[in-house]
């Protein structure tokens, strides 16, 4: 076989044994990788099981990279993790860029499953097929820098490491997983599962030769597209490329607040530029002030990650949806070494930023707005209050008060405890916060939001701004047109495409600021890439149509496990009163009626669940 290993290593923590398990090529043509092949290998290893705790050890996670890992590829290096979440119950599918993917292939496996739980906390040595169990000792209890600076020494540079914070040893529900210093599958709280596993890191090296079937091949495809990608952003350096390339996603911050699509004070409306100072916003004080040397994945020429220039000291410079969401949206919006130091705080202590973020924004808006009385409760905070903030970051990761330990078991909980009157100012659909688009300004998008198999996830289908966009929807065969502000049928039907497209480079574990829809490579230079790494012979209507059993496998998964879709949320209907989105609103009826066609076209019956002639359409077993 070419581009993949053929084994998948399966590691039982209880019994500290592990087997591997052989693939052969059928079953590749089938599940392919990432995401898919994370789903089938996560069904295969609960079968028999009647119901699955997310922390228990019948919960296995995967973590499963991609046929094209391991080649000179730009965007295929990511790894995709997927697990029971420990508070929405249903999968999480997260992912994670850096070289953890291509180091599983190295050790000659396209993905591992950790399963079972250890009775003491160890680090996982995986160096090619040799697996130890090596005692944690002192790293359990450190923050995820000096854990993997420690490794390091110990064991030498040439690992690829991924670990869990003191958030993830304490079972915070939002707490994530690093992967070497810069890289983190943040959403879904998967951390506090390897948390419950007593797994502080996984280190993973090996010296196996990753076969491509017509590598030349492979590289010419990608060498057109970097030459592409340096000349249009050479033209125009003002586009998403261009300021992902020259100022990373910090650059998205000032994109993003002109088009009023910046949440500010618990997604109350799009950052205002008139009523504060956001010079530190502006691309030309990013460049000169902010934004450093560039550190990306391998093999990348986008390169959207960065060091920073004012907090060198930092594991990197945050991203978008860090600093927005523990930025503009817990009020910090000209305090921008506060939200920086959150940001650090939360990588550090291994939280996911946007769920952290979402839990101090709703805490906020309950005191802003007299859900919760500063007497009856004996502390409060407010949007703006920095410090605070810092310091409950602080007591969620340890636990260390009643109010951090109540956070730190997630919104349900938190809700449950302080009352029903706080319920409208939760963002969170299933436990999971919401990212750092304005759901009202982008309503395709927020209608995403609230439905499974990842709710809450802005990187699943393509953004609203494709259903206007006749040029781009024409790759996808579609010639309806809806408008940025609708959520109407159109808009669905260009969901739905997209979901699939998205799904499909999910299930090839590609980075979708590479990916995206004539980003950078046509449908046809994506098809001949993933022929020349595997030698099949795939159309892209096939590469569609293994998006669409990734799709229709995790959703399968989501809801048998307990999974739902999120309810309305009343806050949406509200018009936005100021800002640059003002106006902006998703009304319930159009809610409603879209979720109707969106189960019809997606092959559901009307309580959303996939109908038995629509996975086996896809050669899934049926519910
Ligand atoms: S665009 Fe960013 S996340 Fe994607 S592969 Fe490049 S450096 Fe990594």
């Amino acid at each position: 076989m070419y581009g993949f290993m053929g084994k998948i290593l399966v590691v039982d923590l209880g019994r500290k044994d592990f087997k591997i398990l052989e693939k052969d090529e059928p079953f590749y043509r089938k599940y392919m990788g990432g995401a898919l092949l994370g789903a089938a290998l996560y069904e295969e290893l609960i079968s028999g099981y009647e119901s699955v705790d997310a922390l228990g050890p019948e919960n296995p996670i995967v973590f499963a990279t991609g046929p094209m890992a391991g080649a000179n590829v730009c965007g295929a290096t990511r790894v995709n993790v997927l697990s029971m979440a420990p508070e929405s119950t249903g999968i999480y599918l997260s992912q994670a860029g850096g070289e953890f993917g291509p180091a599983i292939k190295r050790a000659g496996f396209d993905a591992l499953v950790i399963t079972g739980l250890s009775d003491i906390p160890v680090v996982l040595d995986i160096n090619n097929d040799d697996v130890r169990f090596v005692e944690a000792g002192d790293l359990w209890g450190m923050d995820r820098v000096e854990a993997r600076q420690q490794m390091i020494a110990d064991m030498g540079d040439d690992y690829c490491i991924a670990s869990i914070g003191p958030a993830g040893e304490n079972r915070i529900r939002y707490a994530n997983i690093m992967f070497e210093p810069e890289h983190y599958a943040g959403r879904g709280g998967l951390g506090a599962v390897l948390g419950a596993k007593s797994v502080k890191a996984v280190a993973v090296r090996g010296d196996q030769e990753i076969k491509f079937k017509d590598p030349g091949a492979v590289t010419s495809v990608n060498r057109k597209g970097g030459s592409g990608f340096s000349e249009s952003i050479k033209k125009n350096p003002r586009s998403f490329l261009g300021v992902l390339r020259h100022l990373g996603t910090y650059g998205l911050l000032e994109m993003n607040r002109k088009s009023g699509n910046l949440p500010t004070r618990n997604f109350k409306f799009g950052c205002p530029e008139d009523a504060v100072d956001l010079t530190h916003y502006r691309h030309e004080t990013a460049k000169e002030e902010i934004v450093g040397r560039i550190t990306p994945c391998k093999n990348c020429f986008v390169a959207c990650k960065k060091s920073s220039k004012i907090n060198p000291g930092h594991s990197s410079l945050a991203e978008y949806e860090s600093i927005a969401i523990l930025g503009p949206n817990i009020g910090l919006e000209e305090d921008l070494e506060t939200c920086l130091a959150a940001c650090e705080l939360c990588n550090r202590l291994g939280l996911d930023t946007i769920s952290t973020g979402n839990m101090i924004a709703w805490l906020m808006n309950c005191f802003e707005s007299g859900a919760l009385d500063q007497e009856k409760e004996g502390y409060c905070i407010r949007f703006g209050d920095g410090q605070k903030a810092l310091a409950l970051i602080k007591n969620i990761a340890f636990r260390e008060n009643d109010l951090g330990n109540l956070l730190a078991d997630g919104i349900k909980r938190a809700m449950g405890k302080l009352g029903p009157q706080t319920k409208p100012y939760s963002r969170f659909v299933n436990g999971v916060g919401m990212p750092a688009h304005m759901p009202r300004k982008k309503p395709g998008i927020g209608f995403a939001y609230l439905h499974g198999p990842n709710p809450n996830d802005h990187m699943k289908q393509e953004h609203d701004w494709i259903a206007s966009d006749p040029g781009s929807l024409k790759f996808f065969n579609l010639s309806v047109c809806s408008t940025p502000d609708a959520l109407d049928e159109a808009k669905i039907d260009v969901a739905k495409a997209t979901q699939i497209y998205f799904a499909a480079m999910d299930s090839l574990s590609l980075c979708m600021f590479i990916f995206s829809p004539g980003n950078i490579y046509s449908f046809d230079e994506i098809t001949d890439m993933v022929n020349a790494a595997t030698g099949f012979q795939l159309s892209f209507e096939e590469l569609m149509e293994i998006g669409e059993r990734t799709i229709q496998l995790q959703r399968k998964l989501y809801l048998d496990l307990g999974g739902k879709d999120g309810a309305f949320l009343p806050f949406l209907e509200e018009e936005i009163s100021s800002g640059p989105s003002r106006g902006a609103k998703i009304s319930r009826s159009d809610f409603n009626h879209a979720r109707k066609y969106y189960y019809k076209v997606m092959g559901w019956d009307e309580n959303g669940w996939p109908e038995s002639s629509t996975l086996e359409r896809l050669g899934i077993m049926p519910l």
